[in-house]
């Protein structure tokens, strides 16, 4: 017998049609005698509506406790209905849990919460009791304050993953609409392939880097607690893909030799359109200019992404600095360092609010230095203008027009021969 934890998306749980179909997937893995923790999303769009209703009572409902109340309501929805529907099922019970009830308590910080303790006992006693334990995602509960907080977007995945670590699950399945975690998103290259296996490291970068299928912090988190998650659909019987930490069995010396075969060059070619870019043009090219800037940036909380400074070449001793950040910190950025334009001495702040970003990630890439032409090469043919480069060991990316951004991840993805014949399946869900 074994402990399996199942945490099922919005789009897998949608509609009452959705909810019966995950209920018998959930009852078939009870009755085949495992014990079963299920950990649910909101239903289909829900999240986006509720955001929606709260932006249109007050513009300013940002990241609020009483956001993060309004919010949790769309899991509490779906684990209540589930738990309903698993009920209805032949010799299966189920009981439903919030997230705080299931022992997910948090710091303070709403809209992107972290845990900071995991006390599943409730969940243990449920399946002592042989119940089936129904858990809502991606919300837990700060113990100094008693109140309800939310992980961040997607963080259901992270609720699966935590608990599957607390637990000591077998497996943690992550259902959704899609097959398993894909060479690029399906829904920009149809022709992209299904991948068996995928590092964490390399899902990491994934993730990090624009694909959404995996909620950054449940792939840091399962690699943190060696946990192998298996990512696949709830619309079909097919076997996913497997995230494998480096340091589990699977990578132990004596499946080493096998490796180099089966890890391809390249796993995947990832693009995030929620970014924007900020210059700050013709800065005095001293000691302590970046400090002073970056000093700022820091001090009102913006998260950078991709930096480039470069020394200006028509004009002496000025150098410009570029970087890139969540769009939805952009106004706050350019406020912040507009203040200071006198202390920091620059001629102007440019902000482009529409740019794309695409990545190229395999671990192979290490050891192959061939592969930065290729990708450049492809971008070139493809007519792509480059904005910006970083790099990783293990990966590759570079700021596009966004106009350019699905021509470019297809040129590349056609480039390093990820493309197979048939079309990816996407079985459900809006992409919103
Ligand atoms: N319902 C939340 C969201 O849409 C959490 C999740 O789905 O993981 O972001
Ligand atoms: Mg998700």
């Amino acid at each position: 017998m074994s402990l399996i934890v199942q945490k099922f998306g919005g789009s897998s749980v949608a509609d009452a049609e959705g909810i019966k179909r995950v209920a018998r997937r959930v009852a078939d893995t009870r009755r085949a005698g495992n014990d079963v923790v299920v950990v649910v999303s909101a239903m289909g769009d829900t999240t986006d509506d509720l955001l929606d209703l709260a932006a249109e009572v007050t513009p300013n409902s940002g990241a609020s406790r009483e956001l993060d109340m309004l919010l949790t309501a769309g899991e509490r929805i779906s684990m209540a209905v589930l738990a309903m529907a698993v009920n209805a099922e032949e010799g299966v019970t189920a009981k439903s849990f919030t997230g705080s009830q299931a022992g997910m308590i948090t710091d303070g910080i709403h809209g992107s919460a972290r845990l900071v303790e995991v006390n599943p006992g409730r969940i243990r006693r449920a399946l002592e009791e042989g119940d089936v334990a129904i858990v809502a995602g991606f919300q837990g509960m700060n113990r100094q304050t008693g109140d309800i907080t939310t992980l961040g977007r997607g963080g259901s995945d992270t609720t699966a993953v935590a608990l599957a670590a607390a637990l000591d699950a077998d497996v943690c399945e992550i259902y959704s609409d899609v097959d398993g975690v894909f060479t690029a998103d399906p829904r920009v290259v149809p022709s992209a392939h299904k991948l068996d296996t995928i590092t964490s490291e390399e899902m990491l970068e994934m993730a990090a880097n624009g694909s959404k299928i995996l909620h950054l912090r449940s792939v840091e988190y399962a690699r943190r607690f060696n946990l192998k998650l298996h990512v696949r659909s709830s619309f079909s019987q097919l076997e996913g893909t497997v995230v494998i930490p480096e340091n589990t069995e699977d990578f132990k010396p004596n499946n080493l030799k096998e490796i180099p075969l089966e890890q391809p060059l390249i796993s995947g070619v990832a693009h995030d359109r929620s970014q924007a870019k900020v210059t700050v043009v013709g800065v005095p090219d001293v000691p302590g200019s970046a400090a002073q800037v970056f000093g700022l940036l820091n001090e009102a909380n913006i998260n950078l992404d991709m930096i480039v400074q470069n020394i200006s070449t028509d004009r002496p001793n000025v150098t410009d600095i570029s970087f890139t950040l969540p769009q939805d910190q952009g106004d706050k950025a350019v406020a912040t360092l507009s203040l200071a334009k006198e202390k920091l001495g620059f001629e102007e702040i440019k902000y482009t609010e529409e740019i794309g970003k695409l990545s190229l990630v395999g671990a192979g890439m290490k050891a192959n230095p061939g592969v930065s032409f290729k990708f450049f090469e492809a971008l070139s043919n493809a007519g792509v203008n480059i904005q910006m480069i970083s790099t990783s060991e293990i990966r590759i990316s570079v700021i596009t027009e966004l106009e350019k951004l699905d021509e470019a991840v297809r040129a590349v993805h056609t480039a390093f021969e990820l493309d197979t014949e048939g079309e990816a399946t996407v079985y459900g869900g809006t992409g919103r």
